[in-house]
């Protein structure tokens, strides 16, 4: 039986079944192909149920429930976020997700998406900067070398046409591994000391560190007129990423307003400094950049739509790749009221 023949039987997607099917597809079309769901899903934003995610903060971090539905289909995350996690040996972001229909409320699909929200994420960065980075930008500063960082770097080559990478973390080590992973990409990599240092140069600057606080990764001078900056590692109450000047002189690029107000960089400003939301830009109803000396800020933290694009991906290619595992989710009794009638013949059965 493959695991799309009956309604009670749901198609698992494992680690290892996600990463066969990624680099069965190839990495840059797997992100090509994402930008293209989550884009075809924020032309319809409106025929979406939205709701900013649930997240449950404690001092070490964050736990986040992010759903969506578009009326055929319900989708949701489960998500953390622990930045200490990797001085033990844990990744600060895990995460697995569902599809269901919602005409019967069955599940379609669960799958791990630790690695798909890294895709999605990238695909989303990419997607973003499609529409907002200056023309002709191939220089892009990649600040935070940790786990998402290849991702962003291939998205933004496949998407946009970067070329060449400047790297810089506070710790060498994930430079090093960033620039190890990326060696045969065909980017052109410069390790950098300093995010001055990265940022020269570069048309296109991604923040994506991790640090439960306010941080300040760059500063009002470091950044020149005509830039595009794509914010990701600010996702949380009390995290954010750039100094709020910067933030004062930027055309500012969201998501959705209700999450990113609380979450993202523009926590630092007044609730009513005027942002534009992307599906917008994206359906060409708003302008995105509008003049070379403009800096463009994608203010990202990560919305539910796009993890159901991620998600409405992985099922649509499931139905002709083998990679995922029929899992035994739904109680399926003979008769469909007679639910403790089963379990009492599982028991006669086991005697
Ligand atoms: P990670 O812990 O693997 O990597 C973070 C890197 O940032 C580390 O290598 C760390 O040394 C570096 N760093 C910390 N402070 C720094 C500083 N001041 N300057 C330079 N580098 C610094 O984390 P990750 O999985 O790569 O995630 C990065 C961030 O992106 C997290 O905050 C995560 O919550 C966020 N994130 C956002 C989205 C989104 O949709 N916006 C999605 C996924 C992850």
């Amino acid at each position: 039986m493959t695991p799309m023949q009956s309604l009670n039987i749901v198609p698992f997607v494992s680690v290892d079944n996600m990463m066969k099917l990624v680099l069965h597809l190839g990495i840059e079309r797997v992100l090509t192909d994402l930008a293209g769901c989550i884009e075809a899903d924020f032309r319809r934003w409106e025929s979406f149920d939205k709701t900013p995610r649930v997240a449950s903060h404690s001092a070490v971090g964050v736990i986040e429930l992010m759903p969506t539905s578009d009326g055929e289909m319900y989708g949701f995350k489960y998500v953390n976020g622990h930045p200490k996690n990797t001085s033990a040996g844990l990744q600060t972001v895990t995460a697995f997700g569902l599809l269901a229909e919602v005409d019967t409320g069955y599940p379609v699909l669960l799958t791990e998406m630790t690695i798909l929200t890294a895709l999605r994420t990238a695909a989303m960065s990419a997607l973003a900067a499609r529409h907002l980075a200056p023309e002709g930008a191939t220089t892009m500063a990649m600040i935070g070398n940790g786990a998402q960082a290849e991702f962003q770097a291939l998205a933004f080559r496949a998407i946009c046409g970067v070329t060449h990478l400047r790297l810089y973390d506070i710790d060498p080590v994930a430079t090093a591994k960033c620039a190890r992973n990326l060696a045969s990409s065909g980017l052109t990599l410069t390790r950098c000391r300093s995010a001055e240092e990265a940022i020269e140069g570069a048309g296109i600057i991604t923040t994506c560190t991790a640090d439960k606080h306010h941080a300040t990764i760059l500063t009002d001078n470091m950044v020149g007129a005509g830039v595009h900056i794509n914010a990701v590692g600010g996702d949380c109450p009390g995290k954010t990423e750039l100094h709020r000047d910067i933030l004062l002189r930027s055309s500012i690029f969201v998501e959705y307003p209700p999450q990113t107000r609380v979450e993202g960089e523009i926590q630092q400003l007044a609730p009513d400094h005027p942002v534009t939301e992307l599906w917008q830009v994206i359906t060409g109803a708003v302008a995105g950049r509008t003049g070379a000396r403009q800096i463009t800020l994608f203010d990202s933290v990560g919305f539910a739509i796009e993890d159901f694009s991620a998600l409405r991906y992985i099922h649509e290619r499931l139905k002709t790749l083998p990679y995922s595992e029929p899992l035994d989710m739904i109680a399926d009794p003979d008769d469909p009221r007679d639910l403790y009638g089963m379990l009492l013949r599982a028991g006669a059965k086991a005697v």
